[in-house]
């Protein structure tokens, strides 16, 4: 995630990791569970069918963001891993090509040969492997990477964001479940994408233009073919 170190100042990239993986999580809550419960009762389920469908909807996505999270993060890892394995190995049988392969690196962004080959001879003095992973290989940092508490992560989020609009069926009166849900459940987005927006730095009104327009749409999709099968079946 940290590919690029945070300078102390201004720049916003270091909290972008995990702020991104946690608004992401309660987003994907908010918009698929939202967009269940709007289907279900735009067929006209009873409440208690509702609120069933939207807890079966929190646990199978909390569940296959975990599993996609985990292998995700693991895969990630794992090539990772074997990138460094093999660098490491290419070091220790032939260090005058990996010296001349980063000199080329560095002359390729535009330094000039003798001072690209005094670079390149200086890093790897100090950590060779390091300097392949990061200027070779794009790793800058050797790798941290937690499957599982990426999956725990991405689980917890969801499920927060998917207990909104439950929440909403609980205390919405029967008839006006579909506007309630939808509007709170658009507010809730509007919400989390102005929070996001604003620890992230970038502008806060098309972060919640952007995340509003996708759950509206969802809800949208969802509670037309609610409605179609609700009066065809
Ligand atoms: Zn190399």
């Amino acid at each position: 995630m940290s590919r690029l170190r945070v300078h102390p100042e201004n720049h916003f990239v270091g909290r972008i990791g995990w702020l991104r993986a946690a608004v992401l999580g309660a987003n994907d809550g908010i918009i698929s569970t939202a967009s269940l419960i709007v289907g279900v009762a735009a067929a006209a389920a009873a409440q208690n069918d509702v609120l069933i469908a939207g807890v079966a909807g929190l646990v199978a996505g909390a569940m296959s963001m975990a599993a996609g999270e985990y292998v995700s993060v693991s895969s990630q890892s794992d090539t990772e891993r074997g990138d460094l394995a093999r660098e490491r190995q290419e070091l220790s049988d032939d260090p005058a090509f990996e010296r001349d392969e980063l000199t080329q690196i560095y002359v390729t962004r535009g330094v000039d040969q003798a001072l690209a080959r005094q670079v390149a001879e200086q890093l790897m003095a100090k950590d060779a492997l390091t300097a392949h992973a990061r200027d070779e290989l794009g790793i800058s940092e050797i790798t941290t990477a937690r499957p599982v508490q990426a999956a725990l992560t991405s689980a917890v989020t969801f499920s927060a964001g998917a207990a909104m609009p439950l929440l909403m069926v609980i205390v919405s009166p029967a008839g006006l479940l579909v506007p309630i849900v939808s509007a709170a459940s658009l507010g809730f987005l509007a919400l989390l994408g102005a929070i996001g927006a604003k620890t992230g730095g970038s502008n806060i009104l098309r972060a919640t233009a952007r995340v509003t327009f996708w759950g509206a749409l969802a809800m949208a999709l969802t509670a037309g073919i609610g409605k179609l099968f609700g009066t065809v079946v």
